[in-house]
């Protein structure tokens, strides 16, 4: 392979790489502002000046292409002295308003600002005013004295999101950015440029103001808004999620999420109809009951029935770990084979980026995890029908609110004797359920998901609930350590009287008289590994923060992102 040297450094690079690129995959980070490695390069903000032997004239990095042989300094006097000038140029009509701006803490103008600037400038002279507050969209507001004049929140919109919402207007130092006429920045991934922004110019109107980053937590996890996964980090502070942001997995969704993931996938993790507690119908009404309490009388209502007069329906919102022991539970302690799931798609949210027909974030995981009829078992069509003629007569439902989407179900589920449910939110089937079990969200509990293209990834839990072995769910003893500051971020705010679905399932099978000995989700997806041959040879470690693709579910993405 081809070398090149930087600061006294020999390293190889591909041919036709960039010197910032290649300095990147062998770990040295070029200062810069308007590069990005998913966009095309602008080269308009000049940070990336490095000295290179034999070249008259300092160059930068991000338009620069590595040759065999070549000397590049990054740390010259020369090399710093102009990254000095440019931070200088920055901040000469930079508002400096850090302690206001929702973006300090993760600002690369303030951390460059500490790093090559004298802490002093030299500009006397009245700053130029931009217009502050701009709604560039629903979702995004504009702060013009903020704006470097990247170009990256362009570049985004024209050559990612395939839709040129914004424009540079005005010339020298009035440059700034705005809508093309009668356009809005509102494609389904506007507020991707939020995130690529580096400075505090874009901000997420949802989040603004709410916290500072430093007084938060976050914890890398999956977005449920559909079949595509994309990896996120769960931003929290007192228990409550504040905001999510994507995290890099070149594999599904490289840099970026789509803006309905990133605003209606967590609010109903604290939203007032949270389920707190188990419930149970009295005198048609809901009540919050204890733990025992629901566990035994959902065994005895349930030994009540024959076992063909019993259903169960698994999820696609629940986690791989849930819907193998519900299978568990359907086949061996309720002893049916009336057993499938909802699959719910909708043509209209999937596209050519990043979002999935198919809205659920487990469907595959679901499938794989077991929950299909046996032999003379019925499907959901068949499950429905049969209630319709009397001849099933018991429901379970596992985290899925069936008649969100299909509200002719309402009449088939009030002709059953018997609809227990698990689930986080108060929702159309709880107002027909007899029994409630309070499930934890995918943000408060360990476990898997597999999307789409048959990859399997894990969700952790960045919230707590009141589940008191929450910390030891899904960890090892030699991880508790570390998992300590966790403890600590937890402690305050709100705790909901919740447990994950195969955690409940567990206990009402103990209710029953029989036995699934699962303590933690490691344990169950130990189970899984070594009876389902496509998790053969996994376990959470292996998965570990970029997930693994199953090789028996090899679909690939035909997106290009
Ligand atoms: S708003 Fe942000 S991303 Fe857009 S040009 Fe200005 S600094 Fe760059
Ligand atoms: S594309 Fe799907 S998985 Fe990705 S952020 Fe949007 S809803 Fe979530």
């Amino acid at each position: 392979m081809s070398k090149f040297n930087i600061d006294g450094k020999d390293i190889e690079f591909k041919p036709g790489q960039t010197i910032i690129e290649a300095a990147r995959d062998n770990g040295i980070e070029i200062p810069h502002f308007c590069w990005h490695p998913k966009l095309s390069v602008s080269g308009n903000c000049r940070m990336c000046l490095v000295e290179v032997e034999k070249m008259p004239k300092l160059v930068i990095a991000c338009s620069t292409v590595a040759a065999e042989g070549m000397v590049v300094y990054m740390d010259s006097d020369k090399a710093i002295s102009a990254r000095n000038a440019v931070m200088e140029f920055f901040l000469i009509n930079h508002p400096l308003d850090c302690p206001i701006c929702d973006e300090a803490g993760e600002c690369k103008l303030q951390d460059y600002a500490y790093q090559h600037s004298t802490g002093e400038s030299r500009f006397v002279e009245e700053k130029t005013h931009k217009d502050k507050r701009v709604e560039l969209g629903p979702n995004v507001m504009f702060d013009g004295d903020r704006c470097i004049s990247c170009s990256r929140c362009i570049r985004f919109c024209d050559e990612v999101a395939k839709d040129a919402e914004l424009t540079f207007v005005k010339r020298g130092d009035r440059v700034t950015i705005t809508t093309f006429p009668g356009e809005q920045l509102d494609n389904p991934y506007a507020m991707n440029v939020v995130d690529i922004c580096p400075v505090g110019a874009l901000t997420n109107r949802d989040f603004r103001f709410k916290a500072r980053v430093w007084d938060m937590a976050h914890t890398n996890t999956i977005c449920n808004g559909c079949a595509r996964g994309c990896n996120i980090e769960v931003w929290t502070r007192n228990n409550e999620v504040l905001r999510l942001v994507p995290r890099y997995n070149e594999e599904v969704n490289s840099y970026w999420m789509c803006d309905h993931g990133r605003l209606n996938t967590f609010k109903f993790i604290n939203a007032g109809d949270r389920i707190d507690g188990p419930h149970m119908r009295v005198e048609g009404n809901l009540i919050k009951v204890g733990w025992d309490e629901a566990f035994a009388k959902a065994a005895s209502n349930l030994k009540a029935f024959g076992k063909d007069e019993i259903a169960f329906l698994g999820s696609a919102y629940a986690t791989v770990e849930d819907n193998f022991v519900a299978a568990k539970f359907a086949k061996s302690v309720l002893g049916t084979g009336h057993l499938d799931f909802v699959r719910h798609i909708d043509p209209t949210f999937g596209d050519e980026i990043l979002r999935n027909e198919d809205v659920t974030p487990n469907t595959k995981g679901a499938e794989l995890a077991g929950v299909a009829p046996s032999k003379n078992g019925f499907d959901f069509n068949g499950i429905v029908k049969a209630i319709r003629e009397g001849k099933i007569k018991a429901l379970y439902v596992l985290e899925d609110d069936i008649l969100n989407d299909n509200l002719e179900l309402e009449n088939v589920l009030a002709k059953l004797d018997l609809l227990i449910i698990n689930a986080s939110n108060f929702n159309k089937t709880s107002a027909l359920a007899d029994i409630v079990f309070p499930a934890a969200t995918y943000a408060e509990k360990n476990g898997t998901f597999v999307n789409f293209q048959g990859r399997v990834q894990r969700i952790r839990p960045a919230l707590a609930t009141n589940d008191v072995d929450r910390a030891l769910e899904g960890m090892s003893m030699s991880r508790l350590d570390k998992f300590g500051t966790k403890y600590d971020r937890w402690a305050q705010g709100k705790h909901f009287d919740a447990r994950s679905s195969w955690k409940i399932l567990v206990g009402l099978a103990s209710a029953m008289g029989q036995k699934l000995k699962y303590n933690m989700a490691e344990e169950v997806f130990y189970d899984i590994s070594n009876s389902i041959d496509a998790f053969k040879g996994l376990d959470y470690d292996v998965i570990a923060e970029l997930g693994v693709q199953l090789k028996s579910v090899n679909l690939k993405s035909t997106v290009k992102i």
